[in-house]
């Protein structure tokens, strides 16, 4: 059985605050830690109502410095410290988080009592920023300011050992993990079994691909070619088109070609416009027409990778 792989939505909103949304921000659990993929307004409600505390945040990812997606962020540091936190925190974002942050870190110094690490990512390139067992790597988007997405893949899983072969060699409890690592086997005659014939290929390695404000890029499919999960922003149905690309945003329709480009298992839309206000059931239908495993994105809503 693989190991708990999950996405937690926060806010699934736009820029405009309205009641029925939070603005952007996620959360990825992941063999016991957590990381946060941007960080609008309330994130830190969000993460108490949803259950999935704050003393596992091992590192923030911000996709761009527009508000809804990054003002719950110096509310989040402060709360880190009430919470008396004293490992260090990686926060990655595009050159401009240094503007934004860098002078409320001073201001608020005597109330962040930890370490906050920035690390500034390109958004014109594809690049490997961080790899905690969890591995994570940016890809260009294009918005009205610097933005990049995020890729998280977990680990490649050890092979399986077959168990036909550990009965027929009887091979013990202890040489097992070496196997799944490589290592070949010696009976205790001095017969070498080679280890392709007592493994079989575990599964590929799990991925998720969190596609944050961005016009429609086709060649995005090629940057998330394969992986399980894609969120893309559906700001828009197609009616609405020209204010999508006007605004270098997207359509539910567009966000379904990348996911059925990328062929992807399953597309998770959401940063719907606070203009429908009936709900997104369109916006939903849309995605689906193109690509039919599509689920709107929803505050509490968590799912499996
Ligand atoms: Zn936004
Ligand atoms: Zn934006």
């Amino acid at each position: 059985m693989s190991e708990d792989f999950r996405l937690h939505i926060l806010g699934c909103g736009s820029a405009k605050p309205t009641l029925r949304h939070w603005p952007s921000a996620q959360m990825l659990t992941f063999r016991g830690r957590s990381y946060l993929i941007d960080c609008g307004e309330g994130c830190q409600w969000q993460i108490q109502r949803m259950g999935l505390g704050f003393s596992k945040i091992r590192a923030i990812f911000i996709s761009h410095l527009h508000g809804d997606h990054c003002f719950g962020l110096p509310a989040l540091l402060s709360t880190l410290s009430l919470l008396k936190r004293t490992e260090p925190l990686d926060v990655y974002g595009p050159a401009q988080l240094e503007e934004f942050l860098v002078p409320q870190l001073e201001f608020f110094r005597d109330s962040i009592a930890y370490e906050v690490r920035l690390h500034y990512v390109g958004t014109d390139r594809v690049e490997r920023i961080f790899d905690d067992g969890l591995e994570v790597s940016t890809f260009p988007l294009e918005h009205r300011v610097p933005t990049c997405g995020y890729l998280f893949r977990e680990p490649r899983p050890l092979p399986h050992l077959k168990r036909d072969m550990v009965i027929q060699y009887n091979i013990p409890e202890y040489a097992r993990r070496k196997i799944k690592e490589g290592a070949d086997w010696e009976t205790p005659e001095g017969q070498v079994i080679p280890n392709a014939e007592l493994t079989s290929p575990a599964e590929p390695p799990r991925a998720y691909a969190y596609c944050s404000d961005t016009r429609y890029l086709p060649q995005l499919a090629e940057q998330v070619k394969g992986v399980d999960t894609i969120y893309h922003e559906a700001t828009y149905i197609e009616e609405h088109a020209e204010s999508a690309h006007q605004r270098f945003h997207s359509t539910a329709r567009e966000a379904a070609l990348i996911a059925k480009a990328a062929g992807a298992k399953q597309l998770v839309i959401g940063h719907y416009s606070s203009r429908y206000k009936d709900g997104e059931a369109q916006l939903l239908a849309e995605a689906q027409a193109v690509f039919p495993n599509t689920i709107l994105a929803n505050e509490g809503l968590s799912v499996e990778i």
